[in-house]
């Protein structure tokens, strides 16, 4: 039978349609094999072409010897500009902020075939470093009030360039969305005395069900009111609030997680287009006992139609249970000791 589940972070509620249930294997989105190169001479992100991007914000390693591994730059179509005042304006039903706002862009490797699924964990950590260096410096900017960390891979994902890259942008207001979850997890707090996240942790932890991967630090699972089939969540096991709180040794094992998560999907599902962001506590709120920042994988495998439109309810097709019990199958170190 069908059965109805309720997302306890968000309130949300989905279909479980076990009746029209699909074998994860069925959602593989065959894609035409298309080659692609390590290098391809007009993209602005690949090596020697550094002139076409807008001076640089960060690079690791530091030298200027053109052997860079990450580069930051703002995002050349940027969708807010830095160079205003956010000024407000309220004009009876209309309100406007003038498009203040920070959008940058982080070149993640040399290599324009490169996939995070197939980096090394070192270089996905040199990745999130840079993350965590904008994010924590943006934050005390007073202007910004809220900044968002993404990554669109493949088409279907909304990728618009080919070569690796994620982006950030910093708004100076916090989103709806977002301000409507953490009254909920204040709510909560205010009424148990815990962060929600942190009990959702533990039951999951004892339940095992949804269960991707654990690590020291770091579980991945799949979420048991999940919207779409295999929204995979990483969480830090230590309660945190901001992902700017994250110590050297958790970012370290970050990546390793994020890595392992992305290289079970992409050899468990045929390197499926995907979305991660980093979900994290605005700046106001950074040390807050009821929020607790996650990062949010979610494949690309079905597409939004008029039902989700129309009643802002998903119908999920894969029951969360054996998605997370098919990832836990998908061994990927004995596909990377293999080369493949
Ligand atoms: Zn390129
Ligand atoms: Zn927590």
């Amino acid at each position: 039978m069908p059965e109805l589940r309720q997302n306890f972070i968000t309130k949300e509620w989905v279909i479980i349609a076990t009746e029209r249930a699909k074998r994860p294997e069925d959602l593989v989105v065959h894609k035409p094999a298309h080659q692609i190169a390590s290098f391809v001479a007009n993209c602005p992100f690949c090596p020697g072409n550094e002139s076409l991007t807008p001076p640089e914000l960060l690079r690791v390693p530091v030298s200027n010897d053109g052997k860079w591994q990450v580069r930051m730059v703002p995002n050349r179509f940027a969708a807010l500009a830095r160079d205003v005042e956010p000024t407000r304006t309220i004009h009876r039903s209309r309100r406007t902020i003038n498009g203040f706002g920070v959008h940058d862009v982080i070149i993640e490797t040399q290599d324009h075939s490169q996939c995070t699924a197939l980096m090394s964990d070192d270089h996905v950590a040199d990745v999130l470093r840079i993350y965590k260096t904008r994010y924590n410096e943006l934050s005390h900017d007073h202007r910004i009030a809220h900044v968002t960390i993404f990554k669109n891979h493949g088409h279907d994902a909304g990728t618009s360039l080919e070569h690796p890259h994620s982006q950030l942008i910093a708004t100076p207001v916090i989103s709806h969305q977002v301000r409507q979850r953490l009254q909920h997890a204040l709510n909560h707090y205010d009424e148990y005395g815990e962060c929600m996240f942190c009990q959702m942790i533990e039951e999951e932890l004892g339940e095992k069900a949804r269960v991707v991967m654990t690590t020291e630090h770091f579980v991945a699972l799949e979420m048991f009111a999940s919207a779409v089939p295999f929204s995979t969540h990483i969480y830090p096991r230590r309660h945190m609030a901001s992902f700017g709180d994250i110590s050297s040794a958790e970012l370290t094992e970050l990546a390793r997680t994020l890595r392992t998560v992305l290289a079970k999907l992409y050899h468990g599902l045929e390197n499926p287009d995907f979305n991660y962001t980093i979900r994290s506590s605005p700046a106001e709120c950074v040390g807050a006992k009821y929020f607790h920042w996650y990062v949010s994988i979610i494949p690309r495998l079905t597409r939004v139609a008029g039902f989700e439109l129309g009643s802002g309810m998903f119908i999920n097709t894969v029951l969360p249970e054996a998605a997370a019990e098919f990832l836990r199958k998908v061994n990927v170190e004995s596909v990377r000791a293999a080369g493949v």
